[in-house]
């Protein structure tokens, strides 16, 4: 799968260089496979702030039945790139302008995270608005010890106290409510999590939901289980477990007649159709260790940064050597891979395996498509924004 893009990386001027290339055909092939391993009644979202790049998102188009969105901004963007595409909604803080944008261009499912936005989508709305309460529901202790990044199951200014849906309900009960209609629960409480990690937790949020609209009397026509499956970038290889986790949902649907389950995965959908490619400008040896600076840096993957991760990567070696002087190069073995920033923080992977990497050789990241450029400080330094390559397969 990644041979055109190595095939195009090699292709580029060096002046090219950096640049993102993103594999359209292997993106559409990864989301096709997605949606065929999840039972008919789970609808796949993709969350947008993983990676809301256009070519991305309408190649994604075919295989998801929508997109989740985090504010007025990246739903009018994902409206005009996808302008037939259900929409989710939610946020912690979101103004009462992004409410009203956000009525005037369509929304799918709101995701209310406090009671506040229902009192302001109440008072914004004209028509019927299909809603679902997010809830930071408890989780059992040592659940979500290992994930990355936890947004629920502990104090987080994501969704609502569980304590707190009880007067949601009373509000959502009242003639001046009357248009706000609730169609189920959303939670999302972390990202990073395995197949059987994620099936207990949807387990959980389903019987959680069912017996809150038990209590209450309500009907629950949905529960969006949120996103966060797992990514490995320490084993590119290693993938979510698309199928167990199919299974295991077509199983809880099957003890649930009637209901419907969403997902919204951002990073488990795009991390693997995205590469960084750039050359190593210099080599030095530094009290007994080595370092490639490159072109470009975490101003441009700022991942590998803000996870604590290596970026996995393939040496491209380059044969020309056009200087009269020594070309530098590697001589321990390996290397730190770091980039052009005046940052000991900029560095995209430590003490890696680079024997022989010289000067002038081409440096290809892997697992570059979700929460890489969009997330990074792009102007810190001042260095030109790297080139953008959406290949749709047949460029070699
Ligand atoms: C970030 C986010 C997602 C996607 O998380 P991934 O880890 O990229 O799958 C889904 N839903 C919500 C509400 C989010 O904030």
């Amino acid at each position: 799968m990644s041979g055109p893009v190595l095939r195009a990386a090699d292709a580029l001027a060096a002046e090219q260089l950096p640049a993102f290339l993103y594999d359209l055909p292997g993106l559409r092939a990864h989301a096709a496979a997605v949606r065929a391993a999840l039972p008919e009644r789970v609808e796949l979202y993709y969350a947008a702030k993983a990676n809301p790049a256009p070519p991305l998102l309408t190649a994604l188009r075919g295989a998801v039945d929508g997109y989740e969105v985090s504010s007025a901004g990246e739903l009018a963007h994902v409206r005009a790139a996808v302008p037939d595409a259900p929409l989710a909604f939610g946020g912690p803080g979101r103004t009462p302008a992004e409410f009203t944008a956000a009525l005037a261009l369509g929304v799918h499912r709101w995701h209310v995270e406090s009671e506040r936005d229902l009192h302001l989508l109440a008072a914004a709305a004209t028509g019927p608005v299909d809603l679902l309460l997010r809830v930071n529901l408890p989780v059992a202790s040592g659940t979500l010890d290992s994930v990355a990044l936890a947004m629920g199951g502990r104090p987080t200014p994501f969704g609502l106290d569980p304590d707190r849906a009880a007067a949601c309900l009373e509000l959502l009960a009242r003639p001046e409510y009357a248009r706000l209609r609730l169609r189920g629960v959303h939670a999302h409480l972390a990202s990073g999590l395995a197949a059987a990690e994620q099936l207990a937790l949807a387990e959980r949020v389903v019987e959680w939901s069912v017996s809150l609209a038990a209590r209450h009397g309500f009907a629950l026509d949905e529960v969006n289980i949120g996103g966060g499956m797992a990514v490995d970038y320490a084993d590119p290889a290693a993938r979510f477990d698309w199928t167990a986790f199919g299974k295991g949902l077509a199983d809880l649907l099957d003890r649930r007649p009637g209901l419907t389950l969403r997902i919204e995965p951002g990073r488990a959908l795009t991390a693997y159709c995205g590469w960084y490619a750039t050359e190593v400008l210099d080599v030095k040896h530094s009290h007994g260790e080595d370092f490639a600076v490159l072109g470009g840096g975490t101003h441009h993957l700022r991942t590998p940064a803000t996870r604590g991760h290596d970026q996995p990567f393939t040496v491209r070696p380059v044969a020309a050597w056009p200087h009269p002087w020594p070309r530098p190069a590697v001589t321990t073995g390996r290397a730190t891979l770091c980039g052009q920033l005046c940052t000991p923080k900029d560095v995209l992977a430590h003490r890696a395996p680079a024997a022989g990497l010289r000067a002038a050789d081409r440096v290809v990241f892997a697992m570059a498509g979700a929460y890489g450029w969009n997330i990074s400080h792009h102007d810190f330094l001042m260095h030109p924004h790297p080139g953008f390559h959406f290949l749709e397969g047949g460029e070699d």
